[in-house]
């Protein structure tokens, strides 16, 4: 199994250490894993600097990689948080410095952050839907430096905001839009993320779940990566297997991984 989405104390939300994370993935079944720590240069409202020290974390890499060769490939990764106001610097920053793979987030919508509620201020459930799909939607197109999309339909763990969950919610209606985005990905050799971590927030389900999953195999979508968000040991290498048979009910024969930017394609079915 490959988790591609794991966050060490390298990155401001989170106080694993990175030795811890390697230990309970190798438990856990884990194969390869990504750190990808944040880069998210616009965060209004928030104390916390998603910002590294690439050097640091180089080293940091290094010292896992020796402790655990030959159990687990490490992958030097990074989260990017896509927004129009820092998307330049970002850029600089992962042409500055290596990666194997680069995520590309959306966590602020409307200038406003989904995590702390000042999104869903004087919005409805359908406009703080449609907006956030609208948003992805032309921020995918103005930035395409990152491998995979990561945790589309993220707006679902925080509907709490507008008194509603997602089960409530009819998606369907926001597929079109959905739809030019997969094909806007696909277009320039980019995928998405299956993300666990719905799972960890009592939501149930992952991100996204099966009917996007199926249209994005439909449109002909085949670059798609599997990872649990963890930011606590707990929850590495948690719920893959979960994402991996979603992947095959969906109609993927295959999960990607990523080296130095490019993808390696791996049979779903000797995993499940
Ligand atoms: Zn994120
Ligand atoms: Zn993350």
């Amino acid at each position: 199994m490959f988790d591609y989405h794991v966050h060490s104390k390298i990155s401001a939300d989170s106080k694993m250490e990175m030795k811890d994370a390697c230990q309970t993935a190798i438990e856990n079944g884990v194969k390869e894993i990504a750190f990808t720590e944040h880069i998210d240069y616009f965060y209004p409202n928030c104390e916390l600097v998603f910002d590294f020290e690439y050097h640091e974390y180089e080293k940091s890499i290094r010292e896992v990689e020796e402790l655990f060769k030959g159990q687990l490939t490490v992958l030097k990764a990074v989260e990017i948080g896509i927004h129009p106001y820092s998307n330049k610097q970002s850029k600089e920053f992962t042409d500055r410095h290596f990666f194997d793979f680069i995520l590309g987030s959306v966590h602020i919508v409307d200038d406003l952050d989904l995590h702390n509620g000042d999104y869903f201020k004087n919005k409805n459930v359908d406009e703080a839907i449609k907006l956030y799909f609208e948003t992805i939607n032309r921020y995918v197109k103005d930035y395409k430096d990152f491998n995979v999309l990561s945790h589309f339909t993220l707006i679902k763990r925080y509907l709490h905001f507008v008194n509603s969950h997602w089960k409530e919610v009819k998606w369907e209606k926001y597929f079109d839009v959905i739809e030019d985005t997969f094909k806007s990905l696909i277009g320039s050799s980019r995928g998405i993320e299956v993300n666990m971590s719905g799972y960890r927030y009592r939501l149930d389900c992952a991100l996204p779940e099966l009917p996007f999953l199926k249209l994005y195999r439909h449109l002909g979508g085949e670059i798609i990566t599997v990872g649990t968000d963890a930011h606590s040991k707990h929850f590495v290498g948690k719920y893959l297997n979960t994402g991996y048979k979603l992947l095959d009910e969906a109609g993927f024969k295959y999960v990607t991984t990523f080296k130095e930017k490019k993808p390696d394609f791996h049979s779903i079915k000797e995993m499940i």
